[in-house]
């Protein structure tokens, strides 16, 4: 097998016993990329067209080859001294273009940073280095974030998803999870506002790990909704998400959100057994509710019925392994998550994009302009994308004083309640007790490219089973369970109260275990050739 379709737990290995050098898995993951991903996505590039650009995978926005040249080499030279190379020691992995890295762009897949090259880097990226990692680029997005498929990057082409090209990787860490299931790089960094680690994780067939706020450092992140956002990793399994988690958590005095809260060895805990374990389904997760425009009225739809079978069969599997699985957790709140998410994220997006203005770092209109203001508007009107422009509108409107009774503080209420029902189902002395809850990640298997693109509120609504974890700040881990009809990746995910990602990852770990030798389990996304 070739070292870029390996965990990175066993990559680290093979580099630190000195069988393989870590330059050579760098040159083998490089031309891993070379041979799946075509065009490296840029501003005003035209969208796929040839039939080469429809087969790609199109996961990067910059390849940064010489730097990780660099720090491979500095690996081997660690390992040749026999000095301690780090757990990750020449682990190819690529960031979401949403993280700073010194000396390489940040474009947050918007026209309006397309030239920005950082000055400082994100923590998160400094923990993984110092882990050993190597970082071989950044990778697409939706434009800051928005959005649930990738396709609202200004940087085209957008990534396709490598079990199906015709199809969205999810969004918005959709180039992090195409890569990681393409074989470009074991790990990625993603980010996660209201399940954008979690969905494409699901619909790109990896793992995907969105810890409890504050857990990771937002530091170097360029910001979108700040008490939401959270940095994770997406991975191929779950030893290797713990790993990164292990690396990058902890305090950081450079963002005062991040928690102040010892981190637990992750690894120790991974293999123990899940007995007696008591973990939750609801039914409030088996459907999509929504609000009707036109009549104001609740509307329920069931979600896929594939998905549906797929996670009771998660459950079946996991009272095998003598978990109590506890039926019918109510969790009434779970279906304003998305309204209240609108009104949230709209806000803090808008206040966050106030500091693109074309003056201090940036795009910058070519346009002639009279004054300051006039500068404003033609950066500002050139180089936001439609979806920043949407939010901002809205944002702007819902913060308006006259409005805030209204909607500001009602969402506000609505996310406390949210907050709450989770704290009712993990109270340790309460009715239900639960350890997690198992809930399917996604109401869908990943949709066409342009199938849902340009309805934003329909867009918006493929988080609703992963938004309320972001409210709530709790953990959420998406694992790949099985494949519908159509051959496509299901994901399901375990939350539990703050911090309890130690013992998400065990029950994850639990559940790769059990189906190892499930037919699903060999399958590789047709990119890959059988015998790699
Ligand atoms: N899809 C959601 C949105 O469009 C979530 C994005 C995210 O988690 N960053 O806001």
């Amino acid at each position: 097998m070739k070292t870029y379709y390996l965990p990175a737990y066993a990559i680290a290995d093979l580099i630190k016993t000195r069988q393989i050098s870590a330059v050579e898995v760098l040159e083998e993951t490089l031309e891993r990329v070379r041979d799946v991903d075509g065009r490296v996505g840029q501003v005003d590039a035209s969208q796929a067209q040839s039939k080469e650009d429809l087969s790609s995978v199109h996961a990067f926005t910059t390849l940064a080859d010489e730097h990780a040249r660099g720090q491979a080499e500095k690996i081997d030279q660690m390992v040749k001294a026999g000095e301690s190379p780090g757990p990750l020691a020449g682990v190819p992995y690529t960031a979401k273009d949403i993280f700073t890295v010194k000396g390489i762009p940040a474009t947050a897949g918007s026209k309006i940073l397309s030239n920005y090259v950082a000055p400082y880097t994100a923590t998160a990226v400094e923990r993984m280095e110092t882990a050993g990692a190597v970082m071989i680029g950044k990778v697409n997005l939706d434009e800051f974030t928005y959005g649930s498929s990738s396709e609202s990057s200004a940087l085209k082409p957008v990534p396709r998803n490598p079990w199906d090209t015709s199809r969205v990787t999810g969004g918005s860490s959709g180039g992090s999870a195409a890569a990681v299931a393409a074989g470009e790089g074991a790990i990625s960094l993603g980010t996660d506002t209201g399940g954008s680690i979690r969905q494409p994780a699901a619909f790109c067939g990896t793992v995907g790990l969105k810890p409890t706020y504050g857990r990771v450092s937002r530091y170097g992140l360029i910001a979108f909704g700040s008490s939401l956002d959270c940095p994770g990793p997406l991975a191929r399994n779950v030893t290797d998400a713990a790993l990164v988690l292990q690396a990058i958590a902890g305090e950081d005095p450079r963002d005062n959100t991040a928690a102040v809260v010892p981190v637990p060895d992750y690894l120790a805990e991974l293999e123990k057994d899940i007995r007696g374990l008591r973990i939750g389904l609801s039914e409030e997760f088996f459907r999509v509710t929504y609000f009707d425009a036109d009549t104001g009225e609740l509307k329920e739809n069931p979600i896929d019925g594939e998905i549906k079978d797929a996670v009771l069969s998660v459950a079946g599997f996991l009272a095998q392994l003598g978990a109590d699985i506890v039926i019918d957790v109510p969790l009434p709140h779970t279906k304003y998550g998305i309204p209240t998410y609108f009104v949230i994220s709209r806000v803090e997006a808008s206040s966050n994009l106030l500091r693109y203005d074309g003056v201090k770092y940036g795009f910058r209109t070519e346009q002639p302009f009279e004054d300051l203001r006039e500068l404003y508007r033609k950066t500002r009107g050139a180089a936001f994308g439609v979806e920043p422009k949407l939010r901002m509108l809205m944002g702007i409107y819902l913060s308006a004083a006259q409005f805030d009774k209204g909607y500001y503080q009602r969402a506000l209420k609505a996310r406390a309640l949210i907050r709450s029902d989770f704290e009712t189902i993990f109270d340790p002395k309460g009715n239900y007790r639960l350890d997690a809850l198992l809930t399917p990640t996604t109401p869908t298997t990943a949709f066409p490219i342009g199938g849902v693109y340009g309805d934003s509120v329909l867009m918006q609504y493929s988080d609703q089973l992963t938004v309320t974890t972001n409210h709530a700040g709790i953990p959420g881990l998406s694992i790949p369970v099985g494949f519908d009809k159509k051959g496509l990746p299901i994901g399901a995910q375990f939350l539990g109260p703050d911090y309890s990602e130690g013992l998400l990852l065990r029950v994850g770990r639990a559940f790769e275990k059990v189906t190892a030798n499930e037919e699903w389990r060999n399958r590789r996304p047709p990119l890959l050739p059988a015998n790699d």
